[in-house]
């Protein structure tokens, strides 16, 4: 191996994501995940699945679940997996067993309740918590007996005064000394002789081996658990992966992502009407930029140009107008067939049309009409419900200015006689718009209003739209002239 990789100079890059599926896949994961997946493709390496289930009291299948529909709806594929650290248990189990024979591991039998109490005293005498345990004195033979009666903690017998350190692929060189990290921390809860639970710490060492990762990519918050990993590696004579922790990402006032903001699902952006591709070229930029102001990016461009070297150590503010400048963009890049196909779902979510039933053509045209102004799919309903159903509407909303019931009964009989003249394959933007402009030219003080401001809410039934000659023309003559004269039936 060693050989190997001296004759090529480097060795195979290989990253993996490795959620718990504990709660619904939010934004940090989706940086997470697409970090790893970027840096794994940009060094034409694997990008592995592994989900961390190993903390049965908050396991969800339905969090499981999530974590895979996501991870497709947002186009990052894996190469392997998923794997399941609840399928590796015997695998854990034989690393454990070496660990407890070398002694760098021990069984623990303190009861949760002196955990707890020598916690709280060392937090009120200002000490730094951490549990040095006793029982790495007696002998395993003696705790294997006792095992056979009381469950037990495996822990790892913590090194006294020694330094780690480790170069972080981002953020440099990060020391440690192991008289602040906690003391004998915990492996496995122990059921029995060879009856292991593995924990976080432990697990990750040995699937990270295992699967031959390279690269950890990793939030900040894992720090921490960072030398407490290369500890447990060593013990075992495992390599040590490269480290890469990625910045905190931050809300709008610069402060920690609220516990609200950070939990928000993926599922909430995508029912929201967010498309994949907006989020992921926003998120990417969440703590990286590639050396030049470029925003709009596509995946393969992310993969191109990514970089460890361009995260940044600092805080990545999080910011959802930016999101919507972003999801925008997107939006008016899809061709008008991509935009239906991506709009129909929410159209039908919101009554408008019926699944299998609809006018795919027709769509498209009042799609190509919104598209200019779309932010987020997930409001088309409010915006052009009026397309598809006819709008309902208090009369009062007919009046421009200090016109009359009787005034605007006029002006929409005028538009009707002009509109009656021209027939249907005349009926276009162009023609409209000439022989309207013509007529509402003649309106008292020549105030266009008149005419054109009760003619565009009979057809949408809206204070603000797009304006009348447009809808016009998608509506069509025979369903513009039966609003119209709804509109007179209301005004009478
Ligand atoms: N399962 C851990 C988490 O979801 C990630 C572990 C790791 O990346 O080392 O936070």
């Amino acid at each position: 191996m060693s050989f190997f990789r001296s004759l090529f100079g480097k060795e195979a890059v290989r990253t993996r994501f490795a959620p718990s599926p504990t709660g619904l896949f939010h934004i940090g994961n989706v940086r997470t995940a697409l970090f790893n997946f970027l840096f794994s493709k940009k060094n034409g390496g694997k990008f592995i699945l592994r989900v961390e289930d190993t903390d049965t009291d908050r396991y969800k299948p339905e969090y499981e679940n999530d974590i895979i529909e996501t991870l497709k709806w947002l186009g990052l594929q894996w190469d392997e997996g998923p794997f399941k650290q609840s399928e590796r248990i015997a695998l854990y189990a034989r690393y454990l067993k070496e660990l407890l024979k070398n002694g760098d591991a021990f069984y623990c039998f303190h009861s949760k309740e002196f955990l707890e109490r020598e916690h709280e005293k060392q937090i009120q005498d200002k000490e730094i918590p951490a549990h040095n345990c006793e029982f790495k004195k007696v002998p395993l033979k003696d705790s294997e007996k006792r095992l056979l009666k009381e469950n037990a903690i495996v822990r790892f017998r913590m090194p006294i005064d020694l330094e780690i350190s480790f170069t972080d692929l981002i953020r440099g060189k990060i020391n440690f000394n192991s008289g602040a990290l906690e003391g004998d921390f915990s492996l496995a809860k122990a059921e029995g002789p060879d009856k292991f639970l593995p924990l976080y710490n432990f697990a990750v060492v040995i699937d990270d081996f295992e699967m031959k990762i390279s690269h950890v990519i990793r939030g900040e918050d894992h720090i921490s658990n960072t030398p407490k990993q290369i500890l447990i590696g060593q013990a075992l004579g495992l390599p040590t992966p490269k480290f890469a922790h990625l910045p905190l990402i931050l809300g709008s006032d610069k402060a920690k992502l609220s516990k609200r903001e950070a939990s928000v699902s993926v599922n909430e952006y995508r029912e929201a009407g967010y498309l994949p591709e907006a989020l992921l070229n926003f998120i990417a930029l969440l703590g990286w930029n590639p050396g030049t102001d470029e925003e709009i990016l596509s995946l393969k461009e992310l993969i191109e140009k990514f970089n460890l070297n361009k995260v940044q150590k600092s805080g990545a503010v999080f910011n959802t107008e930016k999101l919507d400048w972003f999801n925008g963009c997107y939006l008016r890049k899809l061709s008008i067939d991509e935009l239906a196909k991506r709009a129909i779902p929410f159209l039908e979510k919101n009554n408008l049309i019926e699944s299998n039933n609809y006018d795919w053509k027709y769509i498209k045209k009042v799609l190509a009409l919104e598209q200019p102004r779309l932010k987020k799919l997930g409001g088309i309903g409010e915006r052009v419900g009026f397309f598809f159903k006819p709008p309902k509407y208090e009369p009062e909303l007919l009046i421009w200015r200090d016109m009359l019931f009787k005034d605007i009964t006029v002006s929409l009989k005028v538009t009707q006689g002009a509109l009656n003249q021209l027939n249907e394959s005349k009926f276009t933007r162009g023609n409209l718009e000439k022989i309207l402009l013509k007529e509402a030219e003649r309106a008292k003080n020549k105030d266009k209003g008149r005419l054109l401001w009760p003619l565009r809410v009979a057809l949408t039934g809206l204070e603000a739209s797009p304006g009348p000659f447009e809808v016009l023309d998608v509506l069509g003559k025979k369903e513009s002239l039966a609003r119209i004269e709804t509109a007179i039936k209301k005004l009478a």
